[in-house]
């Protein structure tokens, strides 16, 4: 069963009148300063009750921002998990600064204070939590590490539109927080992403630094903004966000509630988490997540874990010589897959989805 039963691992937030809406927008000012922008903005800070909200051109333009508005200098380390994808680690790369990889936590993707605590030191300049496929993380211990050593710390929230813990929005946890709008993400622009805060400075920062640093030849800045266009769709596809939590959360126990396979659980959610379901992520419980993934692979339901490769990072060639061995990583991405259950499946489809991982054999 492949070709056109195949499970779209996401969904497109097309929609017929997407063209006459768009038209409206083309007599305006479409630059990344422009008003229409500004709407945009001015939307993101109203859905996620943030003081500023800084639009930029893709969730890794928002990964360099936020560095370029912390001061990074080449040389400077950052602390980032290798459960991480590529995306995250290349803005350090590309700003001249040194991946340091740190362990995660045996049960989850939030960093592991022991092994943080192992290597941070003189030259560290930020943390970069990435909390993958819309899981929390345990962020409040985090939070106090940073603050105790005045460090900086920065969430990449890529998968992260409207996860919370302990009644707040798992942004508000961070000095920073960075998002991506791509095709695939939770919410699309095609192209995309923005920089949130609290922190007047840094937003102030950031805003400068993705806009050619205000050309005041005082100041480091590149054009890392978002067109009007994109922005326009972001406005319009922010009101459907609410209902696509709604639905992801709807679909996730819909599968979870059909599971048979003792050795499956869903990943542990931490205390007081509300993950987004951008995926469901499953966890074999005492081995390798190999055999599920390839069984179900062949039954047209994808795996992220399959598609990029999923491996600690510094694993990958262009990472070797950041080399730091991270074992509850290792373990966490080969037990571990991700199951799709965005809005756009249909019971039929989902219930499909449940029968292939009950019947995936020598589990
Ligand atoms: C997608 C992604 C990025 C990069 O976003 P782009 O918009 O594709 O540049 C960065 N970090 C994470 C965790 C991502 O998933």
């Amino acid at each position: 069963m492949t070709g056109d039963s195949s499970i779209p691992p996401s969904f497109h937030q097309r929609d017929a009148s997407d063209a006459t809406y768009l038209s409206a927008f083309l007599h305006r000012d479409l630059s990344g300063t422009g008003d229409v922008v500004l709407a945009y903005e001015a939307a993101l800070r109203s859905w996620f009750g943030a003081a500023a909200a800084v639009s930029v051109s893709s969730g890794s333009a928002a990964v360099m921002v936020a560095l370029g508005a912390l001061g990074l200098r080449p040389g400077d380390e950052v602390v980032v998990p290798p459960t991480a994808p590529l995306c995250t680690v290349y803005p350090i790369l590309a700003m001249g600064g040194v991946p340091v990889f740190c362990d995660t936590r045996e049960d989850g993707f939030g960093l592991d204070l022991d092994d943080l605590e192992s290597v941070v030191g003189p030259r560290t300049r930020a943390i970069i939590e990435v909390p993958m496929w819309g899981y929390p993380t345990p962020l409040i211990p985090l939070r106090a590490f940073a603050d105790d050593l005045r460090l900086p710390l920065v969430l990449d929230l890529a998968h992260g539109h409207g996860i919370r813990l302990s009644g707040r929005p798992l942004w508000t946890y961070g000095h920073l927080a960075t998002f991506s709008t791509h095709e695939s993400k939770f919410l699309s622009t095609g192209e995309g992403g923005f920089i949130l805060t609290d922190d007047a400075d840094l937003a102030k920062a950031a805003r400068r630094f993705s806009r050619r640093g205000g050309l005041n030849g005082r100041h480091l800045g590149l054009s890392l903004t978002l067109c009007g266009l994109q922005a326009a769709l972001g406005l319009r596809r922010l009101r459907l966000l609410n209902e696509h939590l709604r639905v992801r959360g709807q679909n996730a126990r819909h599968i979870l509630k059909q599971l048979t396979q003792p050795q499956l659980q869903e990943l542990p959610v931490t205390s007081g988490g509300e993950p987004n379901y951008y995926f469901l992520v499953l966890r074999h419980r005492g081995g390798s997540a190999h055999d599920l993934i390839e069984q179900l692979a062949a039954q047209g339901i994808p795996s992220d874990i399959r598609r990029y490769r999923c491996r600690p990072l510094y694993e990958f060639p262009i990472l070797s010589a950041y080399r730091h061995p991270c074992e509850n990583a290792r373990r966490l991405l080969g037990s571990m897959t991700t199951i799709p259950v965005h809005p756009s499946l249909t019971t039929t489809e989902l219930d499909r989805i449940a029968a292939a991982i009950n019947h995936v054999s020598r589990l």
